[in-house]
C-alpha cells in the first residue's frame, strides 16, 4: 500500500501537512478528524532518537503500524500519540486477544485509558520492546513467530510468557508473567494481566 505508507510517513511532521492524510482509503468513521488531530500532535511529544526514528520508519514500511491503526480504528479505540514514537490506542473492547494490552507495530492497544498506560512506565517499556521486535522481524512475521514461541512456552512452563523468547526479552514481570523457575505470577500484574 504505497499511498498508505507515504501518508504514514507524514506523521510527526507538524502542522505543515496539507496532504491527503493517514489511511484515508480505510477510514470512514466520524472520529477520523480526532484521530488525525491526535496524531499530528506528535511533534509535541519530544524529539525521537535515531533508533526510535528508524524503528518507526521500519514499522511503517513493513505495514505493522498500518495494521495496528486499522485495528485501533475498527475497534473504536481512542488514538493518541505516546512517547518515543509510540501510538496509544486506548479503550480496546474486543474479546480477543485475552490481554490487557498488546502491540501491533508502533501501536499499543490497551483496554485501560491512555493515562493509565502512561502511568505504568514499566508496562509501556515492555510494549515498546515488542514494538522493536516487530521491526526486527520485518513486521507481520512477528505474529506467527510470537505464537510459536508462546505455544512452546505453554508446553514447557504452563503459561505463554515465561518460556517465550519475545516476552523474556520484553520483560516477564512487566508483562505480568511469572519469572522462570517460580511457577507463579508476579504479585502486582496490573492492567495488562496478560498481554501480547
Ligand atoms: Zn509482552
Amino acid at each position: 500500500m504505497p499511498s498508505t505508507i507515504s501518508a504514514l510517513n507524514d506523521l510527526g511532521q507538524g502542522p505543515r501537512q496539507n496532504r491527503r492524510p493517514l489511511l484515508s482509503s480505510l477510514i470512514q468513521r466520524s472520529d477520523y478528524h480526532g484521530l488525525m488531530t491526535a496524531l499530528r500532535r506528535e511533534g509535541a511529544q519530544g524529539r525521537l532518537t535515531a533508533g526510535q526514528r528508524v524503528r518507526r520508519a521500519a514499522n511503517l514500511v513493513n505495514g505493522s503500524t498500518g495494521l495496528g491503526l486499522a485495528v485501533a480504528l475498527l475497534a473504536g479505540t481512542e488514538v493518541s500519540c505516546g512517547p518515543r514514537g509510540l501510538i496509544l490506542a486506548a479503550g480496546y473492547r474486543w474479546r480477543l486477544p485475552f490481554a490487557g494490552a498488546f502491540t501491533l507495530g508502533n501501536v499499543v492497544l490497551s483496554r485501560c485509558p491512555a493515562t493509565d498506560l502512561l502511568s505504568r512506565p514499566a508496562l509501556l517499556a515492555h510494549e515498546e520492546r515488542h514494538c522493536s521486535q516487530y521491526a526486527w522481524c520485518l513486521g507481520a512475521p512477528f505474529l506467527p513467530l510470537y505464537f510459536l514461541a508462546a505455544g512452546w512456552s505453554l508446553l514447557r512452563t504452563g503459561n505463554p510468557g515465561t518460556g517465550n523468547v519475545f516476552e523474556r526479552h520484553a520483560g516477564l514481570e512487566a508483562g505480568g508473567y511469572p519469572p522462570r523457575g517460580t511457577g507463579r505470577r508476579p504479585s502486582h500484574p496490573g492492567p495488562a494481566e496478560l498481554e501480547v
